[in-house]
């Protein structure tokens, strides 16, 4: 990363003039102080980005122009999941924002059985974690945006899931005992249970399923650390 801001457009980017205003305008005329002249870059999450230069700042208003796309890349694979135990509200903030670093391209919030918070998740609270990924996806310079999904239980979620599943569980075989045979291209999820952890119930209905059950080293992560973990081992 070369240290430009970058500014997530999701309406869509092509070259040419850029009005930005509101809260993406403020960050930029704001906290990173750019005036008229001043580069910076865009993107839309479709796998492009385009260098921006300023031409007319004030504090809720920039006008730019956007000149051709110069950085260009493939989706990332495999297609990685995290189904992240849905946990106090900080805690799980901090797991949505760490996992779109870590590369996650679908974050899902599960209830489970040792976790039943937030069934009925406001708009708002499930605007404020797309806001969040957003972010993190501008700040670490990723090029296409991940995915967060509103609250399922780990059922309904298991049941819509045809891909690879891990579940990431103390007492698993260790980690790259499983990942080294499974396939490199097929989409890959990792589910992350609660304080409580997994109910045995949950882990037979997955293993029945077809998932895998994996440790993530001897020591007992929390859930939005060990989602974090998960998202980094399957993205490596
Ligand atoms: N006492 C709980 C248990 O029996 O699973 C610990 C739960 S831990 C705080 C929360 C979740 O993080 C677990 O359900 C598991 O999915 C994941 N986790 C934490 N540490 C782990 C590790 N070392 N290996 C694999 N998963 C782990």
């Amino acid at each position: 990363m070369n240290g430009l801001p970058r500014i997530c457009v999701s309406k869509g980017v092509q070259p040419g003039p850029l009005e930005l205003q509101g809260s993406q305008a403020r960050h930029l005329a704001g906290a990173r102080r750019l005036r008229d002249g001043d580069a910076f870059l865009v993107f839309a999450g479709d796998g492009l980005e385009y260098p921006a230069r300023v031409e007319n700042v004030s504090h809720d208003r920039v006008i730019a122009t956007v000149y051709d796309s110069v950085r260009q890349e493939p989706p990332p694979t495999p297609e990685v999941e995290v189904w992240c135990a849905n946990v106090r509200v900080k805690r799980m903030e901090w797991a949505i924002e760490k996992c779109v670093e870590a590369g996650v391209n679908v974050f899902r919030p599960i209830n489970t059985e040792h976790s039943a918070r937030g069934k009925e998740l406001s708009l708002g609270r499930h605007d404020r974690w797309r806001r969040i990924a957003v972010e993190a996806a501008e700040q670490c310079g990723r090029l296409y945006l991940p995915v967060i999904t509103p609250v399922l239980s780990f059922e309904e979620t298991l049941k819509g899931w045809t891909g690879t599943l891990v579940i990431a569980h103390q007492e698993g075989r260790p980690w790259f005992d499983i990942t080294a045979k499974l396939p490199k291209h097929a989409p890959l999820a990792v589910a992350v249970g609660p304080e409580g952890g997994f109910s045995t119930v949950e882990i037979e209905a997955a293993t029945q399923a077809g998932a895998l059950v994996a440790s993530l080293g001897p020591n007992t992560l929390r859930t939005e650390t060990a989602a974090v973990v998960a998202v980094a081992l399957a993205r490596s």
